[in-house]
């Protein structure tokens, strides 16, 4: 059994401000730290479960902050960027499951702790009508190559969100937002722990969990918080502009999506 993690820093326990989660952050090596231990429960509890493979994708901004000295011997790590599939590097249909780490709940209508939907770009993400967030959208790659999305751990608000799209995800709460840099927190030990035993239970009833396969072809919409961004986006082709937010790409798959949503984010930089 293969079996493939992504791990975000914004879900993490203990983690609540952009000092813990940015690179320049005065408290960025703390959380880190606290990132690779609910790494390295969740590879242990992914190991007890049977897996012989376990592929770690190191999936924050610069995407190089699990400390490699550290972490959990037995698993192949992902780091570094650009690279093709962004959080999802490396995912393919030779996995038996996918699981999130440290992830948060989605810009818009969450007052999640740090919530945000891969840039400060982005208000709102829909495919085919439903919203998403990287929980969801992330989830979408996997189902494309028919990988389910086993467990997922961070605060409250992710857990509502996952809850609402994959039910039969099994989920960990290491925090409760109070507000986007606020929150009640498991420590990094007892998060860990749960991480640990919730991986284990969630990867042992694997028959349950459907992939999540969004039917195509793919209507992509993006929400965007300033004007111009939506109006820079307006050259790649295929793209449509709603009005002076919103955007949208019909696309084949969700590899299609995934390149224009890029695009989009590049060309708005
Ligand atoms: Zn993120």
């Amino acid at each position: 059994m293969k079996v493939y993690i992504s791990v975000d820093m914004e879900g993490i326990a203990g983690v609540t401000h952009g000092d813990h989660v940015k690179l320049e952050g005065p408290e960025y090596e703390k959380a880190r730290k606290w990132m690779t231990g609910e790494t390295n429960a969740a590879i242990e509890g992914t190991l007890e479960a049977g897996a012989t493979e376990v592929v770690v994708a190191d999936s924050h901004g610069h995407m190089r902050n699990l400390l490699l000295d550290e972490l959990h011997e037995a698993a192949i790590i992902i780091q570094g960027s650009p690279r093709p599939l962004g959080m999802m590097a490396g995912i393919d249909n030779t996995f038996a499951a996918a699981s999130f780490i440290g992830y948060h709940s989605r810009a818009g209508d969450r007052a999640g702790v740090l919530a945000h939907s891969f840039t400060g770009q982005v208000y709102n993400l829909r495919l085919n009508g439903t919203t998403v967030g990287e929980g969801g959208f992330n989830a979408a790659i996997a189902g494309h190559f028919g990988v389910p999305l086993a467990f997922v751990a961070g605060d409250d608000t992710i857990d509502a969100e996952i809850a609402s799209l994959l039910p039969s995800t099994k989920r960990v709460i290491v925090k409760w937002a109070i507000n986007t840099t606020a929150a009640r927190s498991l420590t990094p030990k007892n998060a860990q722990k749960a991480i640990h035993t919730g991986i284990k239970t969630a990867l042992t009833n694997l028959g349950n969990i459907p992939p999540l396969v969004i039917k195509r072809p793919i209507r992509l919409e993006v929400d965007l918080i300033q004007p111009l961004s939506v109006y820079s986006a307006q050259d790649i082709p295929g793209i449509k502009q709603i009005d002076n937010r919103t955007l949208t790409y019909t696309g084949a798959d969700m590899m299609e999506i995934n390149r224009i949503l890029r695009l989009i984010f590049n060309a708005g930089k």
